[in-house]
């Protein structure tokens, strides 16, 4: 009942049929993936400095691909989900000059990481895409797909190795050729994700450390709204930027730094706005280390509740959920055998996460499949590998 989706080795296929499609017979040299993601907890939270708490999904983007002799390059991806042409042709620069981000859009995750790759000069190559985790979805396609473009450029031409290097110049890559000003969490458990683990990561020092979540008797499942308000691409950007002023006025760097305390003290200087906001994003740093102590500990019921205070934290208070995220949440939260639920990602769309028991996952589909007023999607996964090479057949 479950939706399936593709496995690695299927996508491989995919992949691998299409570059006989278009390059002839030849097969390709090289197959490399990268995960999408899941945020279990700490919202808005990476670009404050803070915390978050993700984890690498079975949901991945592949590459395969060959180098060519010369300067060409030409991608292909086989999802059929974006309006844009599905095939790019350029030529990388051999005078220093950048690669300029252009059309069509998707190519500029490419270019960007072509850009930003700890090895130059990039050589030419042959490449085609194939993808299970939804675009635009919230799950982090675009990090999946630099991750897993970067993955295949270091088979081509090595670099050091550096796994931070590695994420940070994939959000590089993000920030200068897609224009978002995305923060480090995505590409970070991308490339450091684990099998049977999530990954707290301090988006201020970069730190990271491990937290088992390996219990056969637990499933985390994943609900697509299928719904993307199109506020998403404003109000982002003015989250951020209030972010920022709150830190400001409260004389600190980040808000990472900000108390409660010192909230309630800027309250005069502060409007009620920036004052929800602030107090979202330093309530939530705390949780998400409350709720990665509590993953270690295995208190799921605790993770839970600590998923449902983040949500109701996202609604009330910075004001990112939306009707139909609501819905979902207040849905799983129904069902026996739910610990916790929350909208997950950016918001005003895109997914919700469950934390459940394994035996409850067929009624908690059930149930939200009965109670939402749109159509959803269901992923049930667990915490999966980040970024690596294929063994080609
Ligand atoms: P999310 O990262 O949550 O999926 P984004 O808007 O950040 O959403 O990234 C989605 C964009 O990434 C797509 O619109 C497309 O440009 C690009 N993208 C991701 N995966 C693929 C893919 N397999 N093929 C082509 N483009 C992709
Ligand atoms: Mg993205």
């Amino acid at each position: 009942m479950a939706s399936s989706f593709p496995s690695v080795s299927e996508l491989v296929s995919d992949a691998r049929r299409v570059y006989a499609q278009v390059f002839g017979d030849e097969a390709p040299q090289t197959a490399v993936c990268a995960p999408g993601r899941v945020n279990l907890i700490g919202e808005h939270t990476d670009y404050n400095q803070g915390f978050v708490l993700p984890m690498a999904l079975p949901l991945v983007t592949v590459v395969v691909g060959s180098q060519t002799s010369g300067q060409d390059v030409t991608v292909v991806t086989v999802n059929e989900d974006t309006d844009e042409p599905r095939r790019v042709d350029f030529i990388l620069p051999t005078d220093g000059s950048p690669l300029a981000p252009g059309l069509p859009s998707w190519a500029n995750y490419v270019k960007g990481v072509i850009e930003h790759y700890r090895a130059p000069p990039v050589p030419g190559f042959r490449a085609v895409i194939a993808s299970s985790v939804p675009l635009g979805g919230g799950l982090s396609s675009s990090a999946s797909l630099e991750v897993a473009f970067y993955t295949f450029l270091q088979q081509l031409k090595p670099d050091d190795g550096d796994k931070v290097s590695k994420a940070v110049a994939c959000q590089k890559a993000e920030h200068t050729h897609a224009g978002v000003p995305c923060g480090i969490m995505d590409q970070f458990v991308s490339v450091l994700g684990r099998e049977g683990q999530a990954l707290l990561i301090d988006c201020r020092s970069l730190e990271t450390t491990s937290v088992p979540l390996a219990d056969p008797g637990l499933l985390i499942l994943i609900t697509n709204s299928n719904v993307k308000h199109s506020l998403t691409g404003s109000e982002y950007p003015m989250r951020r930027r209030r972010c920022q002023q709150a830190a400001s006025i409260l004389g600190k760097d980040s808000l990472r730094e900000a108390t409660m305390q010192d909230l309630e003290e800027a309250r005069d200087r502060l409007d009620d706005v920036t004052c929800r906001r602030a107090r979202h994003v330093i309530e939530e740093i705390e949780r998400t280390v409350h709720a990665a102590d509590a993953l270690k500990r295995g208190a799921y019921k605790e993770f839970g509740k600590l998923m449902v205070e983040s949500h109701n934290s996202l609604r009330d208070l910075y004001e990112v959920s939306c009707r139909e995220l609501d819905e979902l949440v207040s849905a799983a939260l129904e069902v026996e055998g739910v610990f916790g639920s929350r909208m997950t990602g950016g918001g005003f769309g895109g997914c919700t996460v469950t934390l459940l028991q394994a035996s409850a996952i067929d009624r908690t589909i059930l149930h939200i499949q009965e109670r939402y007023s749109g159509t959803p999607t269901f992923y049930v996964t667990t915490p999966s590998e980040g970024a690596r090479a294929l063994s080609l057949p």
